[in-house]
């Protein structure tokens, strides 16, 4: 008889999980709450899916044990992602190792994947609501949801986080993780705008302007990046403010005082930036204060940073002394924003926390607390930072997951069973991966070396 998988979630990880569990020859069904599954991939990459990165490496994922991301992205890595979509269809588009499809479109993504499932036989119940996991009479699981009983040999939970809750990440995928013996790190939004204290960024909204953002915590400098920032009517937004958002918010909860400081001309040492603003003031001396930052800075910008320095607008620049340049200065290198909360989750695109990760194999995704249970994607107290590494955690870890629920262990590629692979006319054929010359080592002559990151 074959192996009965189940999965809670039919996500980026859940789909994953489904794929590899039906190809390793179990019987799979995923219980999906809302009316389609991966709703939140449609919205990834500025809907065209940023499904990887080819730098993968520790620094870029965050977790309360900092080895288990990489662990698990080591088990299904990059170039077998690249190959596992390569095989659905996908064509990865390369910007600066940053990886799309080559469509542009994540909708191709979700479509891939969708097709698979529905061609290797994987039962989808949508608008399925799990009520209550039960031991299953003969060892597995019961699951009892409001289209009936399912009944499992083994469990995949793939229930994501709280982020984006519109997508279908409610958070009731952590309840049922409890219910099931485990515990969470308090799940908190991450990869989130910041919200600050003061009345100018009601002026300042709209600006977008490249920017370095450090970030300290009760004095401490916590995290930095640079990119371009987006200033609101509320406060910080963009790719530099969101990758070093997971502290801010941690910090916080933790009633921890938060400060963001932001070098508005991040090329330019502070020495090097004060005689530009000195010469600038002697050139057109005659010229009032508010026009020193014209063609230098974003015009609102440059006004309201002679605000904080002091200076009115109609002093004469000629007229600056040293000690108004430094004032100014300081606001230009060193603008402090007083970080008071993070934006909601629906306005988060992942989590930092989730199910406790001491309690997971890494290696096969299987919980440490339930047998047969198995966890994957972002209901893990896991998080990456923006550029593909959650999607990436996501098909590692529901790859996994569906190999091990399946009975088909860790093992590497080169001993994975018979799967059947469709080709372009639609017709299928078996064969096995051990078999099928590696197209990793195409990829990897295809790669780009690290680079200098470039966000999407
Ligand atoms: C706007 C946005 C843009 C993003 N862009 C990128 C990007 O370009 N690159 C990148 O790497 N990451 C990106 N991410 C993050 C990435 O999408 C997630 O990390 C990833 O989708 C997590 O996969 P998952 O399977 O764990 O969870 P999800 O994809 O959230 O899937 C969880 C599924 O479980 C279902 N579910 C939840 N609870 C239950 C329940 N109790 N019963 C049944 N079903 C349930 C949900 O409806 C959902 O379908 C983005 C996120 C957002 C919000």
């Amino acid at each position: 008889m074959k192996r009965r998988v189940g999965i809670i979630g039919g996500g980026a990880s859940g789909l994953a999980a489904a794929i590899e569990a039906a190809r390793a020859g179990a019987q799979v069904t995923i219980i999906e709450h809302m009316d389609r599954v991966g709703k939140k991939i449609l919205s990834t990459g500025n809907g065209r899916c940023n499904l990887t990165n080819l730098r993968m490496e520790s620094d870029c994922f965050r977790s309360s044990q900092k080895s288990f991301p990489m662990k698990v992205i080591e088990g299904f890595p990059v170039e077998e992602t690249l190959e596992f979509f390569g095989i659905l269809g996908i064509v990865p588009k390369n910007r600066n190792g940053y990886i799309y499809p080559n469509s542009d479109q994540a909708s191709s993504v979700l479509d891939v994947l969708r097709s698979e499932t529905s061609h290797l036989g994987v039962e989808v119940l949508l608008s399925c609501h799990v009520k209550e996991i039960r031991e299953g009479d003969h060892g597995g699981f019961a699951i009892l949801t409001d289209q009936g009983r399912v009944d499992t040999d083994a469990l995949i939970l793939a229930a994501g986080s709280k982020a984006a809750p519109a997508t279908g990440s409610d958070g009731s995928g952590y309840e049922l993780a409890k219910s099931l013996g485990h515990t969470l790190i308090k799940p908190l939004p991450a990869l989130v705008q910041l919200r600050c204290q003061g009345s100018m960024y009601k002026q300042l909204a709209g600006i977008r302007t490249d920017a370095r953002i450090c970030l300290t915590i009760d004095g401490k400098k916590t995290a930095e990046d640079r990119g371009e920032l987006q200033l609101t009517d509320y406060g910080l937004s963009g790719i530099p403010v969101f990758q070093v958002s997971r502290f801010a918010a941690r910090a916080l909860d933790e009633g921890k005082k938060v400060r963001a400081y932001i070098d508005f001309m991040p090329e330019w040492e502070a020495k090097d930036a004060f005689y530009l603003l000195r010469k600038r003031a002697d050139v057109v001396g005659y010229k009032p204060a508010e026009e020193l930052f014209t063609g230098m800075l974003n015009k609102k910008l440059g006004a309201v940073l002679l605000k904080l320095a002091g200076i009115s607008p109609e002093k004469k620049a000629g007229e600056l002394s040293g000690k108004q340049i430094a004032k100014l200065l300081g606001q230009l290198k060193e603008y402090e924003a007083i970080v008071m909360s993070v934006n909601p989750f629906a306005n988060a695109q992942v989590c930092c926390g989730g199910v406790d990760t001491r309690q997971v194999d890494p290696s096969t995704m299987e919980s440490k607390i339930r047998k047969d249970l198995y966890l994957a994607g972002e209901i893990l107290d896991v998080d990456g930072i923006c550029g593909g590494y959650n999607l990436q955690f996501a098909w590692s870890s529901g790859v996994l997951a569906g190999r091990s629920a399946a009975g088909a262990g860790s093992s590497g590629p080169g001993e994975r069973q018979a799967v059947r692979v469709s080709h372009g006319s639609g017709a299928s054929a078996s064969r096995s991966f051990a078999a099928r010359p590696s197209r990793t080592e195409e990829h990897k002559k295809r790669s780009i070396p690290k680079e200098k990151r470039n966000h999407r």
